[in-house]
């Protein structure tokens, strides 16, 4: 795979406090990246480093194979605050303004870039209203379709649905999902680990500057090792599979196993009513409160 951000001990320090220790971010071509941590967890400073904002104490940045940022960021897409605009112009002077004043805008193909972009967001719609008549998700949109105007290979979204209801949410959603079907890798900040889950493909946890957990989200949410059985017959299922029986409750078993088939032959056989029967897989929310927990222990022994 290839490498789109990788840092290595990326650290930054405001006098005594450490908001980023040191670390190793992989982020490769393609993922739908979720940077997940509480607030203060330091993801914004973060985000700030690699696009150039805030200097690092230590540590290094690769940005789209290079250590040359200033190259590699001609090729991506930021929205990180509050996305900046003229209130009083409509937004496609805001977007012919911005792309006139960043580098690397062609003028030739302004226009029909900025048509691509606004279109992509669902906004190709908009007529000549000033910006500052705009609903929060509109405004949300204008600034995601700022960051598409040069058409980038990676888009860092830091908490892009911020102040959104669940239908701008969803529809933020959607786009993402299409823009990173398309070929736009994408690295997005969240707070919510509900967000991550619906939207990412890889996930990066952050804990107190510390990055505590970094994997496939696929990967995380993987079998526990147990299977969890439902049945009317809770007391001849348990005394038939002895031992092997991790918990039980109601008519619900959690049996040690990774054989589901192997498991429901076995109980069918012997006259078990099952009324349900799946491998049981670890909740995402358990292995990042995990990670967070390990971390937060080791901090303390250290
Ligand atoms: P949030 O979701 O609240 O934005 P975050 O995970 O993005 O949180 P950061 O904003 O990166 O976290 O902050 C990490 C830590 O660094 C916090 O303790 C914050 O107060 C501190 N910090 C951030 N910027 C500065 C600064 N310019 N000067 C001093 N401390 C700062």
């Amino acid at each position: 795979m290839t490498g789109v951000v990788r840092t290595t001990g990326l650290l930054k320090r405001y006098g005594p406090l450490t908001a980023v220790g040191g670390i190793d971010l992989d982020v490769r071509a393609g993922d739908r990246y979720g940077f997940l941590g509480a607030n203060g967890s330091g993801k914004t400073t973060t985000i700030r480093m690699l696009l150039g904002l805030v200097h690092p104490t230590a540590g290094q940045i690769e940005l789209l194979g290079t250590h040359r940022l200033p190259d590699a960021l001609r090729q991506v897409g930021a929205v990180v605050e509050q996305p900046a605009s003229y209130g009083h112009l409509s937004g496609r002077t805001n977007l012919r303004l911005l792309d006139a004043s960043g580098p690397g805008g062609d003028r030739r193909t302004r226009s029909a870039r900025i048509d691509d972009a606004l279109e992509l967001v669902g906004l190709g719609w908009i007529d000549r209203r000033p910006v500052r008549a705009y609903s929060l998700g509109m405004r949300q949109r204008l600034g995601l379709a700022a960051a598409l105007l040069r058409r980038p290979r990676l888009l860092v979204l830091d908490e892009p649905t911020n102040g959104l209801d669940p239908q701008g949410i969803r529809e933020i959603r959607e786009l993402l999902v299409r823009l990173n079907e398309a070929g736009t890798t994408i690295f997005l900040s969240s707070h919510l680990l509900s967000e991550v889950a619906a939207l990412c493909t890889r996930v990066g946890v952050m804990d107190r500057g510390r990055l505590v957990l970094q994997d496939q989200l696929e990967a995380l949410g993987g079998p526990t090792g147990r299977i969890e059985v439902r049945t009317p017959d809770v007391a001849q299922a348990a005394a038939l599979l002895g031992r092997a029986v991790a918990a039980a409750d109601g008519t619900r078993l959690l049996v040690t196993g990774h054989d589901p088939a192997g498991l429901n032959a076995v109980l069918v056989g012997a006259g078990v009513r099952v009324e349900h029967l799946a491998a049981e897989r670890h909740e995402l929310e358990d292995v990042v409160l995990a990670a967070a927990g390990a971390a937060g222990e080791r901090a303390g022994a250290a």
